[in-house]
This record gives C-alpha cells, sequence and structure tokens, in this order.
C-alpha cells in the first residue's frame, strides 16, 4: 500500500478505503414505521380505536398513544411514544371517524426500531474494501462527504519480442501488432492500479534489461513475453542477472504454463506468457490478486461460480484448462466457444466467460456443472 489520499465521496466507488468509517448517528436515528397505517399499543386489538392524529415522514409526533388510541401512521414516520407496533392500512377500518381493527398484532409489527441498521459509533465500513455504490450510499448516510482512500499502485507494462511492432506501424506478415499492452492495462485498471505503458523491449539482454530498470520506478512490473524456453527469451536471465528472488516460473494450467513470479529489487514482478489468452488468462488468476493486495484491498476477488454445461465437453486431463465460453444471460448455462488456441483474440472477444475444467477430470456430459470464470 502506498500511501493514502481522500476522494469526495462522488468519485469512492471503486477506491480502496484506507480508515475505517463508523456510524455519526443510530440508523434509522428514531423507530420507524415501514408501512402506511395506524400506529397502535398491541394490547387494544382487536378493537376499535380513538384516531387522535396523523404522522408523516419528516416529522414528529406531538404527544403520547394512550390506551384506546391509535395515531395514522405513514411509511418512514417516527413511531409515536406510547405505541408499540403499526398496522398497515389494508386491515383497517374507518368508521365514525374511529379505526376497527379485527386481528390481533405482534410487538414490533412493521417498524424498524431506532439503530436497527445501525447504532452510533459502530464500525459501518472497514479500511481494505473496495467501495460499491451501497458504499457511497452509506458514506453519504453518515455525512462523510470525504473519504480517505489508498493511492493506486503503479503497474509498468512491458511487451517484449522482436516480432512485435506498435498498434500505429504496419506488421509485415511475420510481425504482430503489440495487443498484450492494451488488455493488460485494461485489466490492470479494473483491478485498481494505474498502467503504464512502456516501449517493446527487444530480444536482448541489454535492451529488455534497460527496460526492466525503467519499469522497477513504478510499484508493480508486468512483462509480456520471453519466459518460454526459447534462446530469445531473456526475461528471466536478465531478472535473475538484476538480483531477482523467484518463487515460482512454472503453474500447471492453460493458457499460461511458464508463468513466472517473483521479487527484484523490492518490486514484485510477474512474467507472463505472450500467447495473448495466456496474458489474459494469467493475469486473472495470478497477477490481479497482486494488483488488489497492492492497492489495499482486503480481500481479492477471484469468482469462480458454477453452471450447467449445454453440451457434452472433453479435454486433456493433467491441467486446469481455463477455455473461453459464453454464459446465458442468467449464469445458469454455459456454452464453450470453438477457438483455435491461446492466439486466438476474435474467440475471446466472443467470450463473455471461461469454463474452468478440472485437471483430474477429462469429460463432462451435458447438463453436468462446470466452473466458470467471469471474464
Ligand atoms: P513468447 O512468450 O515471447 O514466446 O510469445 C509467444 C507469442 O505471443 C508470440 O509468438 C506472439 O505471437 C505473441 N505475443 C507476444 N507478445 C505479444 C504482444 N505484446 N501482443 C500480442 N501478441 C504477443
Ligand atoms: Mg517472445
Amino acid at each position: 500500500m502506498f500511501g493514502t489520499e481522500q476522494v469526495h465521496l462522488s468519485c469512492a466507488a471503486g477506491r480502496v478505503l484506507a480508515e475505517d468509517i463508523t456510524a455519526d448517528r443510530d440508523v434509522p436515528a428514531l423507530s420507524r414505521s415501514v408501512r402506511d397505517g395506524y400506529a397502535i399499543r398491541t394490547g387494544d386489538v382487536p378493537g376499535e380505536l380513538e384516531i387522535i392524529g396523523e404522522v408523516r415522514a419528516g416529522e414528529r409526533f406531538q404527544g403520547e398513544v394512550q390506551p384506546g388510541q391509535a395515531v395514522e401512521i405513514m411509511t418512514g414516520a417516527p413511531v409515536p411514544d406510547g405505541a408499540d407496533a403499526v398496522v398497515m392500512v389494508e386491515h383497517t377500518e374507518r368508521v365514525n371517524g374511529r379505526v376497527r381493527i379485527d386481528r390481533s398484532t405482534e410487538p414490533r409489527q412493521f417498524i424498524n426500531p431506532q439503530g436497527c441498521e445501525a447504532a452510533v459509533n459502530e464500525v459501518v465500513l472497514r479500511a481494505g474494501k473496495r467501495l460499491d455504490y451501497t458504499d457511497a450510499a452509506m458514506l453519504a448516510a453518515f455525512g462523510r462527504e470525504h473519504a480517505a482512500v489508498y493511492r493506486r499502485p503503479v503497474v509498468s507494462l512491458i511487451p517484449t519480442g522482436d516480432e512485435i511492432v506498435e498498434v500505429n506501424e504496419t506488421p509485415a506478415e511475420f510481425q504482430i501488432r503489440n495487443s498484450n499492452i492494451y488488455s493488460l492495462a485494461a485489466q490492470v485498471e479494473r483491478a485498481g492500479g494505474i498502467p503504464r505503458l512502456l516501449p517493446i523491449a527487444r530480444d536482448t539482454e541489454a535492451h529488455t534489461r534497460m527496460m526492466i530498470e525503467q519499469g522497477l520506478a513504478a510499484d508493480l512490473l508486468l512483462l509480456s513475453g520471453g519466459v518460454s524456453a526459447g534462446k530469445y527469451d531473456v526475461v528471466e536471465r536478465v531478472l535473475s542477472d538484476l538480483g531477482a528472488e523467484f518463487f515460482f516460473d512454472r503453474v500447471l494450467i492453460q493458457p499460461g504454463q511458464p508463468l513466472v513470479f517473483g521479487r527484484v529489487q523490492g518490486k514484485f514482478f510477474f512474467g507472463l506468457p505472450g500467447n495473448p489468452a495466456s496474458t489474459m488468462v494469467t493475469f486473472e488468476i495470478f497477477a490481479r490478486a497482486a494488483v488488489e493486495s497492492l492497492a489495499g484491498q482486503a480481500e481479492v476477488s477471484l469468482f469462480m461460480p458454477f453452471a450447467r454445461l449445454t453440451s457434452d465437453f472433453r479435454h486433456k486431463t493433467g491441467l486446469t484448462r481455463f477455455l473461453p465460453a459464453r454464459l446465458s444471460a442468467d449464469g445458469t448455462e454455459v456454452t464453450p466457444i470453438g477457438w483455435h488456441g491461446s492466439g486466438d483474440v476474435p474467440s475471446l472477444t466472443r467470450a463473455n466467460a471461461y469454463l474452468v475444467a478440472d485437471p483430474e477430470r477429462g469429460e463432462y456430459a451435458r447438463g453436468e456443472l462446470i466452473r466458470v470464470l467471469l471474464k
């Protein structure tokens, strides 16, 4: 975590809270009715009661409900003293200016007691929470026009590869446009980081080293490509020379096997395999949590619910596979999308999820449950 800053509550959603927020008042501040009807004393019903007045939201009833009396009450209005329940208007009848209630009533019926949602001084939001739109309402409800949030971590993105050209260049047939850095930038933003896009590192130790040294100015370093076992995959060698400590350099997933994670000169780095799907998937499964943690998030997100397959499905066991798929609008059914391997970006754009195929299970029948990772 890299210090804090104050933000206005209108910009707070999406940021990670850096302080505990306490309630400055009970909510509700007074016991409130949750129905239109009559505030009564439960001992008086069934029965016919004298109506001594009305109370609506935004005001307080002056006086007290005595035995045999009722106050007409609107949703959101404070419950008058003396009353211990509200009877909804649909269950009452007006007779000559009085109200008749034919059924008995439990104490506290249709009343939200004072402080039942939050009590004064209670911690209602904890530091480390990534704020969402409900939290914006909470900050507002407790008078917090500004809140302390963590600074967003800066994440350097380094593409590598002699065959890679910038997007505004015309590639020769043997060249490929640099797309990974743009998918990564979007993923980093979504995880709460600030992407810093660096120029393409050439497949030489000298140039790759220069780019990595520039990248180390950030809080986290993400490299794309150059981590396989080829002669020109120099990323690991350069990192080693810079004194890197490696925590792992292979993972049993596909796409994405040659993923590298470590620390160099006090900064964490990921060497993400260069095929577009590998870069995207390894970011989601591994690097996203790192960005979220550096952003101060106490709980990281990796949501993999189950859905039913709409067709039989098989894959080769041994690795956990993440394959492009379409999840139905209601989230219950999932359909694999045909694709041509880790470079097939068009198929990935048609997907809204990945199927997560179990490494120990090669065959799934139509209708069976399988995990999905939302895209
Ligand atoms: P590498 O991991 O360096 O062997 O890269 C594997 C493949 O990923 C390359 O052959 C390219 O097709 C592709 N690739 C690498 N870097 C990028 C990039 N920045 N944008 C798009 N594709 C890339
Ligand atoms: Mg390469």
